[in-house]
C-alpha cells in the first residue's frame, strides 16, 4: 500500500468523521501496514475473511462487518466484532442478540437501508424498520445496541442522484432518532460514503465513511 496516500486521505477527513478502512481481498500484511501508521478501525464484507484476519492480527483492532450477514455465521464474529453495520432483518437481530447474550456482550449494530435507486439485494425500507423497532421481540433484546444507520448510494456518475440518496438516509436517521431513539446516547452514526462518493457523503452528514480502493488501490481479484 501507498502510505502517503493512506495518510493523506485519512488526514483530509473532518475530525468528527470516523474512517473504516475496508481491507477486503487484501492480505493481513496490508492491514498491519495501516495499523502501524496508527489506524485501528477496519472493515470486511465477508465473515470468513474477517475471521481469518482477526485471528492473525493485533487484538486492539476494531473490526466492522459491512457486508451481508447470514444468521448461521453470526456466532463466528460475535466474540470480537466492534460493529455490525449490515443489520437488515429482525431475524438477524434475534440471532445476534442470543449469541451475544451467551457471552455477555452487547453488540453495536447499524440498520442497513436500501437507498439506491437501482435494484440491490439488501437493506431495509422505513416500513420494515418501523415494524422491527415496534416489535416486542426487539424491545426485549438486551444484547443488541442500535447505533445508527448505514447505506450505499447507487453506482452512478450522477452526483445529484448520489446526493439525493445520501439525503434520504439522513432523513431516515433523523426520523428514527426522534421516533424511537430520542433517549439514546448511542444512536448517532450515519455510515455512508465509499471511495467514489465519500466527499458528498461527508457534506451531507456522514459520521462514518467506509473506504477501500482510495486507500489501498484496486482490490485483488
Ligand atoms: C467494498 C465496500 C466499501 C469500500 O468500497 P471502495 O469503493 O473500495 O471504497 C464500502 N462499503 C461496503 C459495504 C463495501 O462492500
Amino acid at each position: 500500500m501507498d502510505k502517503e496516500q493512506f495518510l493523506s486521505v485519512k488526514n483530509s477527513l473532518p475530525p468528527h468523521v470516523k474512517l473504516v478502512a475496508v481491507t477486503k481481498t487484501h492480505p493481513p500484511e496490508t492491514v498491519l501496514e495501516a495499523y502501524r501508521l496508527g489506524h485501528k478501525i477496519f472493515g470486511e464484507n465477508k465473515v470468513q475473511e474477517l475471521v481469518a484476519k482477526q485471528q492473525v492480527l493485533p487484538g486492539d483492532i476494531e473490526w466492522h462487518l459491512i457486508g451481508h450477514l447470514q444468521t448461521n455465521k453470526v456466532k463466528f464474529i460475535v466474540p470480537f466484532i466492534s460493529m455490525i453495520q449490515s443489520v437488515d432483518s429482525l431475524k438477524l437481530m434475534q440471532v445476534i442478540n442470543s449469541e451475544a447474550a451467551k457471552i455477555d456482550r452487547v453488540i453495536n449494530c447499524l440498520l442497513e437501508f436500501h437507498i439506491a435507486g437501482e435494484e440491490t439485494k439488501f437493506g431495509l425500507n422505513m416500513d420494515e424498520a418501523r415494524k422491527i423497532l415496534e416489535s416486542d421481540e426487539y424491545k426485549a433484546m438486551k444484547n443488541v445496541r442500535i447505533c445508527g444507520v448505514m447505506g450505499m448510494a447507487s453506482f452512478t456518475s450522477d452526483r445529484n442522484q448520489i446526493r439525493k440518496e445520501f439525503r434520504s438516509l439522513v432523513e431516515i436517521f433523523q426520523t428514527l432518532r426522534s421516533d424511537y431513539f430520542a433517549d439514546s446516547e448511542y444512536f448517532r452514526e450515519i455510515s455512508m460514503g465509499m471511495s467514489g462518493d465519500y466527499k458528498i457523503a461527508i457534506e451531507e452528514g456522514a459520521t462514518i465513511v467506509r473506504l477501500g480502493t482510495i486507500l489501498f488501490g484496486e482490490r485483488i481479484k
